[in-house]
């Protein structure tokens, strides 16, 4: 194994830490996987996430017979609908699948998230929508949940939780975040009244101002100082 793969390993179970560490999410709950190349790096099932190493993530082949799998532990339960969006989605790399408690909230009244704020721009569309409810780690869970990711870059799974993508892992998790709090916002909003949905037009304005805005891929050169600026760079 690579350095490089290491480090992106150990990134998964950095990020897994956070999910629990912020209260994003709880437990064994939950899972994380990453794009390496031609595989996928996922974190295994019901593993506790402060036990976790680098060489326990498993390794499924994208080409290999469906179901293929490498490491010492069982892929997360969940690896199908995890292979099936990276393998559908390329500009997508990693994807955040956590049981957040507003956000299950809402999936438990099958319930999707309007345009209640405008961040909800940040997810492709005029609303994040509720997969249906199917068992977890089934097929069938799969495809109702690409089906509600369709151009959007997260969903909630009915009775279940929430799935976030992102062109990075860091983008993946930012993305889980901001969900979870356009959830908690809008189950308060719905406590005070009628929430006030923004137009389609007002979303589509905000989705092409998101096109500049953003976690930014390279903030780790940022911190560093190592960042390029210079033509072209924009604010
Ligand atoms: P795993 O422990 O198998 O990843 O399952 C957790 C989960 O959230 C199932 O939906
Ligand atoms: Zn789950």
């Amino acid at each position: 194994m690579t350095n490089a793969e290491t480090d992106l390993r150990q990134a998964i179970i950095d990020q897994s830490r956070f999910m629990n560490a912020s209260g994003l999410n709880q437990g064994t709950s939950g899972n994380i996987s990453a794009r390496w190349g031609d595989r996928m790096l996922i974190t295994p099932s019901a593993t506790p996430y402060d036990r976790m190493t680098p060489e326990m993530i498993a390794s499924m082949p994208f080409d290999a017979e469906y179901g293929t799998w490498e490491g010492p532990l069982k892929p997360s339960t969940e690896w199908r609908f995890h292979f099936e969006i990276l393998k559908n989605r390329p500009d997508m790399n990693a994807v955040v699948h956590a049981h957040p408690t507003y956000c299950t909230a809402l999936a438990i009244n099958g319930r999707e998230i309007p345009a209640c704020h405008y961040m909800i721009a940040a997810f492709g569309g005029s609303n994040v929508r509720c997969a249906p409810y199917a068992r977890y780690g089934t097929p069938e869970l799969s495809v109702l949940a690409l089906d509600a990711l369709q151009d959007r870059s997260a969903c909630l799974l009915a009775n279940h939780g929430s799935i976030a993508m992102g062109e990075t892992l860091d983008k993946a998790m930012w993305r889980a975040v901001e969900l979870e709090t356009i959830a908690r916002q809008y189950v308060l909003a719905l406590g005070l009244g009628t929430p006030v949905i923004l137009t389609d037009d007002q979303i589509a304005e905000t989705v092409r101002g998101f096109s500049s805005y953003g976690v930014q891929d390279d903030w780790k050169d940022i911190a560093a100082g190592t960042a390029l600026a210079g033509p072209g760079a924009k604010a």
